[in-house]
């Protein structure tokens, strides 16, 4: 399916604009490729907006406006919360719908993180539910969570994103075709694209939107179908406004306005 870990210039130019939200960096407790300045760096060079500074181990909101003061705004960097032993953990279901209150109250994205398939649908259920506007289904196609596509489709029909990596097939975790298939099933306008980089030995996180973008025109997914993908529900869940039709700025109005999403977790990796 991919034949080049570069990716065309077409691709580049596409992703313009787009949030990835869904990348490790470092300070972390695993080796990653890049630290958070040097990527806000990186997404500035690659013409992206920003991007979604996950731990799974500590809040990043802090870290995320330190980063977004240094770099005067011109990236946009958001923080997460993912509920997970470290800041205290998550009791189901009771806790779980009080976060989900206050997700709601505040307009936050929630994020089913490493959720096994039953609990992704309670979860997701419970947060749509409790006027949760954003809800991102991470990684469906992952072996950890293997959502079945019954579950997809509904999910998909209540307004939910299902979030597609590009590291879940790259790593093997999954097949291109089937994770294609599912996008295919669900339809662009309730998918997310990002790229769940940031290991050591997987290719420069500010390129994979770009080695998604030129996967989806492989697999037959028109040029609009894709910039809905990758920049438009990026943007729209990243709280920035949507890109003005004219072609013109693309960039973050800095960090400011933009919320931390909150991963319901369970011990991710
Ligand atoms: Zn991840």
């Amino acid at each position: 399916m991919l034949t080049s870990t570069t990716p065309s210039e077409w691709a580049r130019s596409l992703v313009s604009g787009a949030y990835d939200l869904h990348v490790h960096v470092a300070p972390d407790v695993m080796p990653r490729r890049v630290t958070d300045v040097q990527f806000a760096r990186r997404c500035w060079d690659a013409g992206l907006a920003g991007f979604v500074l996950k731990s799974h181990y500590v809040p990043t909101a802090e870290r995320a406006a330190v980063v977004n003061e240094a770099l005067g705004g011109e990236v946009g960097v958001l923080g997460g919360l993912a509920l997970n032993a470290s800041i205290g953990g998550m009791n189901p279901l009771a806790a779980t719908r009080e976060v989900l209150k206050l997700a709601a109250r505040h307009q936050l994205v929630v994020a089913t993180g490493h959720l096994a398939a039953p609990e992704i649908r309670a979860v997701a259920d419970a947060a749509l539910e409790a006027g949760v506007r954003h809800v991102i289904i991470t990684h469906p196609d992952f072996p950890q969570q293997d959502l079945p596509l019954d579950d997809q489709l509904a999910l998909a029909r209540m307004g939910a994103f299902l979030e597609r990596c590009f590291a879940t097939p790259f790593t093997g975790n999954c097949g291109w075709a089937g994770m294609l298939a599912g996008i295919k099933a669900t339809g662009p306008g309730q998918t997310i694209i990002a790229t769940d980089l940031g290991q050591p030995g997987n290719p420069p996180v500010e390129g994979g939107l770009a080695l998604m973008a030129d996967a989806l025109r492989a697999a037959g997914f028109t040029d609009g179908e894709i910039t809905t993908m990758i920049v438009d529900n990026s943007r729209l869940l990243a709280g920035a406004d949507p890109l003005p039709p004219d072609g013109g700025a693309v960039r973050p109005a800095g960090g400011a306005g933009l919320k931390p999403v909150v991963t319901v977790e369970r011990e991710g990796t």
